[in-house]
């Protein structure tokens, strides 16, 4: 993985694939976190992240704190295919009496039975998806208060969202894993949009890492959900399989997604929310648990975004005034520390839509 070392200046590899010239006439970054849209803006975004993920992990306190790396799912809205994801490796049949092999790619997470597939239920568990990490997180540090989160949502095959979560507690009142996959699979919520009653399905995982030992391969991990993740939509994740009944379950979803509710005052066929655009989803794709007062937060250096781009807004000043001393012509590199300044204070926006947990 590409991430940056903490207290390195940022590099500015790579160029913008779009940049947006702004009304003062300063060409600034897409800011892009979609790799096939910009995979510069991609990158700078998913390295942003695994820094923050890795200053949560190694640290030279990290003795007394024992992690966990948490996976939780949706519930079955009806049967799908199961298609293997590498070769050789052991399958079960599949519902549909087949035993599929990678070339059935194309079938994997669409329903066996179309006809009688929960979309709606679907979608709107997606869009119930936050409300419901966050009764499970409070869950959590109701039992250790000393739990800090590292959050990224993934979509699975058939449309519907995954969490993997790092957790860290200290060793003082550290659980098993038992424990804490119980609390985090028990945890339901209501609907603030309808009130009814949300939780995880059965496939709920947690094991214990240590970070002086396999931690490495656990960012490795999250690393490769972080990639996953630049794909960003259902659509892009699902999508480009070519199969008709692949595209028709997208389209199924799509369709519901239009149909729900959003909130409790929306009217559907005239919300602009692009809540009904991403299946139902309203959730950022990485979050992590913020310092407080009273609280350490996920990152032990209380790294943030926000840090991140000041850095890099210091490091272009300097390159700045390192250019006055020259009086020569702006440097290619300067350029795109520009794009890389205006490209931050883009996800500054984006980011205050974010609801963090
Ligand atoms: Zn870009
Ligand atoms: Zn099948
Ligand atoms: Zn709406």
């Amino acid at each position: 993985m590409a991430a940056r070392e903490e207290g390195k200046e940022p590099q500015f590899s790579g160029e913008c694939s779009g940049p947006i010239k702004t009304k003062t006439g300063i060409w600034v970054r897409c800011g892009s976190r979609i790799a096939s849209k910009c995979s510069s803006c991609a990158e700078l975004y998913r390295g942003d992240w695994a820094a923050i993920a890795r200053s949560g992990v190694f640290d030279p306190s990290v003795e007394r704190h024992r992690f966990y790396l948490l996976t939780l799912t949706a519930p079955s809205f009806g049967r799908v295919h199961r298609v293997p994801r590498s070769a050789g490796k052991r399958m079960k049949r599949c519902g549909c009496g087949a035993m599929h092999g990678l070339v059935d790619v194309a079938l994997r997470g669409v329903p066996l039975d179309p006809s009688t597939y929960d979309y709606l239920g679907q979608v709107a568990w997606n869009r119930d998806a936050g409300v419901l990490w966050d009764r499970t997180r409070r869950r959590i540090r109701d039992r250790w208060d000393s739990a800090e989160f590292f959050l990224v949502r993934e979509w699975q095959d058939r449309g519907v969202l995954h969490l993997h979560v790092l957790v860290r507690i200290e060793r003082v009142e550290a659980p098993g894993a038992g424990p804490l996959r119980e609390a985090a699979r028990t945890a339901t919520a209501a609907s603030k949009v309808d009130g009814s009653i949300v939780g995880w399905g059965e496939q709920v995982d947690a094991v214990v890492f240590r970070a002086d030992g396999d931690g490495a391969k656990t960012i490795w991990y999250l690393s490769k959900a972080l990639n996953y993740v630049m794909k960003d939509t259902a659509r892009a994740a699902m999508g480009g399989r070519g199969s008709n009944s692949a595209w028709s379950h997208l389209a199924a979803l799509g369709s519901a997604a239009r149909k729900i509710r959003c909130s409790p005052g929306c009217v559907p066929e005239d919300c602009p929310s692009r809540v009904h655009d991403r299946f139902g989803s309203r959730s950022h794709v990485v979050s992590a648990s913020r310092r407080t007062k009273h609280r350490t937060g996920w990152s032990f250096s209380a790294l943030t975004r926000k840090a991140q781009r000041l850095r890099r807004r210091e490091w272009m000043k300097a390159s700045e005034s390192a250019s006055a001393t020259d009086a020569t012509p702006a440097t290619e590199q300067q350029n795109e520390a520009v794009l890389a300044l205006a490209g931050s204070r883009r996800r500054v926006s984006v980011a205050r839509t974010a609801a963090l947990p």
